[in-house]
């Protein structure tokens, strides 16, 4: 039977061959985001459409380590069709995972602190926190749709 990291490692490959929501979407009425981490070399693209609140469709494009893109396309996968609220949590969830301070202006969400929500595939990063100089690779997709979602409420 394989043990937990190997089982992470399958998934984290998964997702980097098989990204999910690859693409592009048309701005407007979607949003668009561009992430870079210097360090490593990633890029991120977020498209996103908001509609009532809701994620109601992501495409991610760019390149990068396979931390970078696997990361991505769990993202995409695990915040499609949540409301902005429920991303809030899932933000907060993740980046508690990756050992990340919330910003003094980024409060937690007030009902929890996230933790009772499911990550899924995201665990699969769990790993990356042993490796400190990948936490960027991990994290970078959810700070371009963090982007993305406030350029998004901005020109709602
Ligand atoms: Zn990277």
């Amino acid at each position: 039977m394989p043990d937990l990291e190997d089982l992470y490692r399958e998934i984290i490959l998964d997702h980097y061959r098989n990204p999910r929501n690859r693409g592009e979407l048309d701005t407007p009425p979607a949003v668009r985001a561009e992430g870079f981490n210097p360090l490593c070399g990633d890029e991120v693209i977020v498209y996103v459409r908001l509609a009532n609140g809701v994620i109601d469709d992501i495409k991610v494009s760019g390149q990068g380590c396979s931390i970078s893109q696997a990361s991505a396309s769990m993202m995409s996968a695990t915040v499609i069709g949540r409301t902005t609220e429920e991303l809030h949590r899932l933000n907060h969830a993740f980046k508690s995972m990756m050992s990340i301070e919330p910003a003094p202006d980024d409060p937690p969400p007030a009902n929890g602190n996230g933790a009772d929500i499911k990550l899924g595939d995201l665990e699969a990063l769990k790993g990356v926190v042993k490796f400190p100089v990948r936490i960027k690779c991990a994290t970078l997709s959810w700070h371009t749709l963090t982007q993305a979602i406030e350029e998004a409420q901005t020109s709602a």
